[in-house]
């Protein structure tokens, strides 16, 4: 595919990387993320599988080189693995990379398949080892699915990287274990610290761990090296001496990332976000459902990119306080 004018922002920034929701729902009810009673989009509003991959291929038209898929939990969505298979045909024509991130549940079933589609690796979410810690996390018992899942992803030579949301007295004194545990089976761990997204039933305040204590923990056990690795994400990476393994740690709340920002997000329903953090959309189903998609989406990018703020501002440092952006992270995916 040839590469159209490439996708730059106010800050000279390329974009380069789309993070594509499929669909808002998902079979768990992570506490920090949603509430047990989640109100979802309308299923009329979420966009077409064809029109997924028609505004897919825009990008990719315009210089998107990586694509992410996410949600919600993707896996759910029945025509997902038909999405996958569109998109891996463009893999090596304008696409370098194309990969998913997922809580795992339904990994053992797709894991082959999106192996077969081109996907190399895969990110997979997981707070904790313990199953009834899981259970009260997730609001639903299904780690033995999840660990079925990761062991499935190894097995069809997908490189797995575990995403751990660092939660105070939930999972916090497990995280030495489970990244233990990770690199034993040749994963690399990402920890993140909560964002303050959307409602949830309770306060996240309550279990907000900032990365900086877990390191200082961490450091008091381990030998960490810092790695130069950078993978054009916000995460910094460290490896372990003595596991042989990597730890990322992505600081939204103690350490803005946001300088060499490449990435836009689009949820389920066609909503391009230029900013995880920022409230500033352009809608791109209104723009592929026009007579003219084509000039319409290239308008709506324009746009886009003249609103992708320099930074985002998160804070979480008052017990009781709204959360600083309305939307989920279900919405915009991670
Ligand atoms: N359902 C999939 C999963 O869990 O991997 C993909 C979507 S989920 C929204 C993506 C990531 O966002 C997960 O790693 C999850 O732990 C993280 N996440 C969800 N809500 C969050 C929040 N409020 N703060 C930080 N991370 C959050
Ligand atoms: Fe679902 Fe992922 Fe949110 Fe958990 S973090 S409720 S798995 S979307």
């Amino acid at each position: 595919m040839t590469v159209q004018a490439p996708l730059i922002d106010r800050f000279a920034r390329a974009i380069t990387y789309l993070r594509l929701s499929v669909t808002d729902r998902c079979d768990l009810r992570c506490t920090y993320c949603m509430p047990e009673r989640m109100t979802f989009l309308p299923r009329a509003e979420v966009l077409t599988l064809e029109e997924l991959h028609k505004i897919a291929l825009a990008f990719i038209a315009r210089g998107v080189r990586k694509i992410r898929l996410t949600g919600g939990e993707p896996l759910v969505r029945r025509d997902m693995l038909q999405l996958v298979q569109a998109l891996g045909r463009q893999l090596g024509d304008g696409l370098d990379e194309l990969t998913l991130t997922t809580n795992g549940t339904h990994l053992a079933q797709f894991a082959d398949d999106l192996a077969a589609a081109g996907v190399r690796r895969v990110n997979v979410s997981l707070d904790t080892l313990d199953r009834a810690t899981f259970a009260s996390l997730t609001r639903r018992d299904q780690l033995p699915q999840v660990l079925e899942g990761i062991a499935a992803a190894k097995a069809a030579g997908l490189k797995v990287k575990l995403n751990t949301v660092a939660l105070k007295g939930l999972n916090e004194a497990e995280i030495p274990e489970l990244v233990a545990w990770a690199h034993s089976q040749g994963h690399s761990v990402t920890l993140i610290e909560v964002m303050p997204l959307g409602e949830v039933d309770g306060d996240r305040f309550d279990h907000y761990l900032p990365l900086d204590a877990v390191r200082r923990d961490l450091e008091s056990r381990w030998t960490l090296v810092p790695n130069a690795d950078r993978s054009g994400g916000p995460a910094r990476y460290l490896d372990v001496a003595e596991t042989g393994g990597r730890l990322g740690f992505i600081t939204p709340l103690t350490g803005n990332f946001c300088e060499g920002c490449n990435r836009v997000r689009l949820t389920a329903t066609g909503q391009l976000f230029m900013c995880l953090g920022g409230e500033a959309q352009v809608d791109l189903r209104a723009a592929v459902r026009s007579d003219d998609p084509q000039a319409a989406l290239d308008a709506a990018f324009a746009r886009a990119m003249g609103e992708k703020p320099e930074r985002h501002n998160f804070v979480i440092d008052r017990a009781g306080a709204a959360p600083a952006l309305a939307r989920h992270m279900s919405t915009t995916g991670g």
